[in-house]
């Protein structure tokens, strides 16, 4: 049995051909469940009643349950549980340009960066497609909230459950499902460098953006257990072969650690590391955990450090903290209730 939030659009015309039903019928799963919100079975009321029986023999509906939410002005922010009681966050964000929700691909994660909460608990499992559609869904059935952009930027790393994301954006894009347009849905890797490339290649223009965090592999090798098998070199070349395919900007997040990678000699590498292609830095404040040997760097370092990016011509924005004030940003949720 497979959770029906699982179900890409292609699996549907499949399984519907096998049984004798026309690809309209496809459509009509699709607005029943996404457009509709049947939430069982005996609210499908579009989809032929013969071909709603075919799928109860293979498909169930489960949803993600909500533990806690945690309201600031601009976010929720939800702790989930999962089936088998794994737990992953989901966030939503309110931007002017409307509600952008950042969803979970992995429970816990295996990257092991050196200071993301993510990572100090290993990866208990992946995701499946309908776990990161659920989250989705179970989010406006509890905001009733209308969602414009998706972020695959909680907890995990895409790029390490690559064919259960592929499935999600089939969903997320489908305008008969979430119906979010490729260009509202940015996806984060660590640096993953085969998987950037296979992602230029499928057909979704999503922006992609790479957790860089260093500007030489010395320091993000110490950061970033990944770098020792994709050295910044090969990101880089990767992300520009993407922006040149998709014809837009690969956003460059880099996180900021006081006495770590803030320096002033850290900006201008960084400037002359992202010459000469598409690239926008977005620099983050760092949220530290309890028990955290590194700390945020202060104000007028994170200022400095921008003000270099500006004159020396490299893109950058400085992102809004969403949650870090309720100890609810990346994964500390997660990671507070895990220790309890
Ligand atoms: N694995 C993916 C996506 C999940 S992490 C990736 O590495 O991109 C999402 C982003 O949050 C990454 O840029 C990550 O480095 C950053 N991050 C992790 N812990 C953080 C913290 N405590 N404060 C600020 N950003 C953090």
């Amino acid at each position: 049995m497979k959770n029906i939030y699982s179900l890409s659009y292609a699996e549907a015309l499949q399984f519907a051909d096998e049984r004798g039903f026309k690809p309209t019928q496809v459509t009509n799963i699709f607005r029943d469940i996404y457009k509709s919100d049947a939430r069982s079975f005996d609210e499908m009321k579009s989809t032929k009643s013969e071909l709603v029986n075919e799928l109860r023999q293979e498909y169930y509906f489960h949803l993600p349950e909500i533990i806690t939410i945690t309201k600031t002005p601009d976010t929720v922010k939800y702790l989930f549980s999962l089936e088998d009681g794994c737990m992953v966050e989901t966030v939503l964000m309110k931007q002017e340009y409307g509600n952008s929700v950042c969803i979970s691909t992995q429970c816990g994660c295996n990257m092991g960066c050196a200071f993301c909460c993510s990572g100090r608990l290993k990866k208990q499992r992946d995701l499946t497609p309908g776990e990161m559609t659920g989250q989705i869904i179970a989010l406006k059935d509890n905001t009733g909230e209308k969602i414009s952009n998706i972020t695959i930027m909680g907890i995990g790393e895409p790029f390490d459950n690559f064919d259960a994301v592929g499935v999600f954006l089939d969903i997320a894009t489908n305008d008969n499902a979430l119906e979010v347009g490729s260009s509202h849905i940015t996806l984060s890797t660590c640096g993953i460098v085969p998987r950037i490339y296979d992602l230029a290649d499928m057909p979704y223009t999503i922006g992609l953006a790479i957790s860089l965090h260093a500007p030489n592999d010395e320091l993000r090798s110490r950061l970033m257990p990944v770098n020792k098998k994709y050295p910044i070199a090969d990101v880089i070349k990767a992300a520009k072969y993407y922006s040149e395919k998709k014809n837009r900007k690969v956003l460059i997040e880099y996180v900021m650690l006081k006495g770590v990678n803030d320096s002033a000699e850290n900006a201008e590498e960084l400037s002359r590391l992202l010459k000469g292609g598409r690239f926008s830095v977005n620099i983050i404040p760092y949220n530290p955990s309890s028990e955290d040997k590194f700390l945020r760097s202060e104000g007028q370092t994170i200022r400095a450090f921008y003000d270099i990016l500006k004159k020396n011509g490299t893109a950058v924005t400085m992102r809004r903290e969403f949650g870090s004030n309720v100890g609810a940003a990346c994964g500390q949720l997660r990671s507070d209730r895990l220790k309890k």
